[in-house]
């Protein structure tokens, strides 16, 4: 008796699913979300049908204190993965190299020149807008010149492609949630990079290499300036953001950081659509 109502079940799931092909798949979602994964066939049915927006990472590689060199483009790859369901995108290749600036003699650093860079990058928001994305979004994880680049870059593209960009520096921008979870202000790999690193690759972060003495303030104004800059850590302001290696912090500022990111993508987005900006 149970064998023959499992054959019946069988049966019966079997026509049902004939009816629908991908039955795996929740109904408008992708394969998969990064476009190193997907396929010409599948992009060409949901860009920009069903998603308009492209999330691309970028960051360098350059020293941080005692997280890996490539936190910069560890953390806006992370947050991307993050929210692109949620804000309904794709997520671009990171860009892993930049433009370091004063930490640049560090073993293991890495400097694109600005020409390089901007030229580069350029090229690739022009290719982003010729796959008909209409919202790209910079994730950029990394601070110094390369903020103005990407700023001036997203200036001169949007017009030229008609296309709606958006920086964002997640380091500035989640300044408020660094207060709310440390107490205080954050740093050039201080509390706040070292926890949203720590919260997703914990074993490349190394607090037993950690000290104090490893964390210079950055100069006030025009103070001093010290080139290279002595340190791989860099605190805004003087006796804060030292790292704290808390694993519930980390796993705090993570979600919190998220949010921060994708409410703001949110609000722009449905601004522009409101004020019906290139469309
Ligand atoms: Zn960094």
């Amino acid at each position: 008796m149970k064998n023959s109502n499992l054959f019946l079940r069988v049966i019966l799931v079997s026509l049902f699913c004939g009816l629908c092909p991908v039955a795996a798949q929740p109904a408008g979602e992708p394969t998969t979300r990064e476009m190193n994964l997907i396929n010409w066939q599948e992009f060409a049915r949901f860009v920009p049908q069903k998603i308009e927006t492209v999330l691309l990472p970028t960051g360098t590689m350059e020293p941080h204190g005692v997280l890996p060199n490539g936190s910069d483009n560890l953390a806006p790859e992370a947050m991307s993965r993050a929210i692109t369901q949620r804000i309904n995108a794709l997520v671009a290749p990171t860009l892993n190299y930049g433009v370091t600036g004063s930490m640049k003699a560090f073993p293991g650093a890495f400097a694109i020149s600005e020409e390089a860079y901007r030229r580069f990058v350029g090229d690739i928001l022009k290719g982003l807008a010729e796959n008909k994305f209409k919202n790209i979004i910079i994730l950029n994880g990394h601070g110094g010149p390369q903020t103005a680049i990407l700023r001036s870059l997203a200036g001169e593209y949007s017009e030229t492609y008609r296309v709606r960009i958006l920086v964002i520096n997640w380091c500035s921008l989640a300044a408020e949630e660094t207060r709310e979870v440390f107490g205080e202000n954050g740093g050039h790999a201080g509390n706040n990079e070292t926890a949203y690193v720590q919260a997703i690759v914990p074993e490349a972060v190394h607090p037993e290499w950690y000290s104090r003495e490893m964390a210079t303030p950055y100069p006030s104004g025009s103070s001093w300036y010290a080139a290279p800059f002595p340190s791989s850590i860099g605190l805004y302001e003087e006796g804060q953001g030292y790292p704290t290696f808390d694993e519930k912090q980390a796993k705090e500022y993570f979600r919190k950081v998220n949010d921060r990111v994708a409410e703001l993508i949110e609000d722009v987005v449905a601004k522009w659509d409101k004020a019906g900006l290139y469309r």
